[in-house]
């Protein structure tokens, strides 16, 4: 079953290296606002967020949009959602193709609950689950840059509650996302050494690299200086793909040919590759509002006003005013791991080259 969903997912991106597609892959879903941590990267913590999508209004949701064969559910904290499994659900009933569900985790929610959550989101049957473990830095870093005191040994510990996990379920991937902002640049080697110390088989494989960017209408942080833009982050990106182990796998080819882009975007502040937002993937935020991408804060539509229908939105006239700045060059400069993923798997020559 697992084969035959890799095989769907595979041939849509293939399928966008020739032909536009008709609607989107992926989904990226914020199931909340609501967070509990003080990141000074990101101003999401200080929403106070009302009237979100309920479970009932995503089920609707789910079953108008059966195509996804990608969606993340991101937050805020998403595991402070108690109905995520119910969410995972949804979608898995749904979207026969759904090959990958990725989520990201602060880690201070309480652990055996997220395990429990998980278990039931595992038992679902989707072939591959994959977890974010957010750590910016060592201990003191780690927990300066996140306003948590203790949340480092949060991190160490979910990471190693994944690794028992794992052992019970072959479709659990996870790594540590290591997002680099002025608040932590050069210091990467420093806390992969501090999480050598915590889990001693720990390799640079294990993390995932983001570089802090902008976003008004997801990460609300507009107007922060955090964005590092120096020849110290250059020389850090470019030593971690150094240090990255090769494998046979699609994945890592994607990811490594995502962080040669990351380095270019280090470098230029130029989005390294055309962007693939409203055509592979589409941002739907916790209240039903549709934007063509996190990084693009240019509302199209709500679902809430189209009967939970996705395709409605995006044959719509804003969605029509997006794609015409696209093809202007208005769209943001950035690059995200949830965006950039689309934009290669739409070109097989940027994976090889
Ligand atoms: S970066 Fe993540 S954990 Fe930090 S405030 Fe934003 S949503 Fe919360």
């Amino acid at each position: 079953m697992g084969v035959g969903k890799l095989i769907g997912i595979a041939g849509t991106a293939l399928k966008s290296n020739v032909v536009k597609l008709g609607r989107p892959y992926k989904l990226n879903f914020c199931i909340t606002y609501n967070c509990q941590s003080r990141c000074r990267t990101c101003n999401i913590w200080q929403m106070r967020p009302k009237g979100e999508l309920t479970i009932e209004e995503i089920r609707k949701l789910a079953a108008a949009n059966p195509y996804f064969k990608w969606i993340e559910l991101t937050g805020g904290e998403p595991f402070l959602r108690s109905d995520i499994a119910e969410i995972a659900k949804a979608f898995k009933e749904h979207s026969d193709g759904l090959y990958i569900l990725t989520m990201p985790t602060n880690s201070l929610c309480d652990h055996s609950m997220v395990e429990s959550k998980l278990r039931q989101i595992l038992d679902l049957g989707i072939p591959r689950v994959a977890i974010t473990v957010s750590l910016d830095g060592y201990k003191e870093l780690h927990d300066m840059i996140r306003g948590i005191p203790g949340n480092y040994e949060k991190a160490i510990d979910m990471f190693k509650r994944l690794k028992e996990l794992r052992k019970s379920y072959s479709n659990l991937y996870f790594v540590f996302g290591y997002t680099l902002s002025k608040l932590n640049m050069g210091k990467f080697e420093e806390t992969f050494q501090a999480v050598k110390r915590d889990i001693p088989d720990i390799k640079y494989n294990d993390f995932h690299i983001n570089l802090a960017q902008i976003s008004t209408n997801y990460y609300n942080n507009g107007g922060m200086d955090i964005t590092p833009n120096d020849p110290v982050v250059v020389k850090e990106i470019s030593d971690f793909i150094d240090h990255r182990e090769p494998t046979a796998s699609a994945i890592t080819l994607i990811e490594n040919a995502f962080l040669r882009r990351l380095l270019e975007y280090a470098k230029t502040g130029v989005t390294p590759m055309p962007s693939r937002s409203l055509e592979a993937s589409v941002y739907l935020d916790s209240f039903g509002n549709v934007f063509p991408s996190i990084m693009w804060d240019m509302k199209i539509g709500n679902v809430r006003d189209t009967n939970f229908s996705l395709e409605q939105i995006l044959k719509g006239e804003q969605a029509k005013r997006a794609i015409d700045e696209k093809r202007k060059g208005k769209e943001p400069q950035h690059w995200t791991s949830c965006e950039a993923y689309q934009s290669l798997t739409g070109s097989v020559i940027s994976i090889l080259s």
